[in-house]
């Protein structure tokens, strides 16, 4: 055991690492940032094809925000800041498109099942769905 315990205390230090506020900030993001890969795969074992759940989007921007202020104000290196300064903007493009699209699902008012908005019937029980303004004008 005494291996294991040079990886967990090297040096005197956690995992041989300094720590400080911004090490541990920046651990978490990289983490954050990480797990969405792990959410991602999760959901494509799960559900047997390739999907990308909405944690994905959560996971990347909150993991992105969290690394671009540890490179900012910590790390203040031209390569990380670029690396993270951009990305939240397809991340919140995605979130927005969600959330829109929640918004405009229908209820089938024989069984209740969530209807896409452009379905003419029931996908649960085939009942003919009637056309609704958001179905003939999707948001952009
Ligand atoms: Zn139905």
């Amino acid at each position: 055991m005494d291996w294991f315990n040079g990886i967990i205390w090297h040096d005197g230090k956690f995992l041989g690492i300094e720590w400080n506020t911004w090490k541990v900030v920046g651990w978490a993001g990289n983490m954050i940032f990480l797990s969405r890969f792990y959410v991602q795969w999760y959901a494509t074992e799960k559900k047997k094809q390739v999907v990308v759940p909405v944690a994905f989007w959560w996971l990347s921007l909150i993991g992105t925000l969290i690394m671009f202020a540890y490179a900012t104000f910590y790390k203040r290196d031209s390569v990380l800041i670029f690396a993270y300064a951009f990305a939240w903007i397809p991340y919140s493009r995605n979130l927005v498109i969600h959330h829109r699209h929640q918004s405009a699902l229908r209820s089938c008012p024989d069984c209740g099942a969530a209807a896409q908005p452009n379905a003419n019937y029931c996908h649960q029980c085939g009942r003919a769905l009637a056309e609704t303004a958001a179905a003939k004008n999707p948001p952009s």
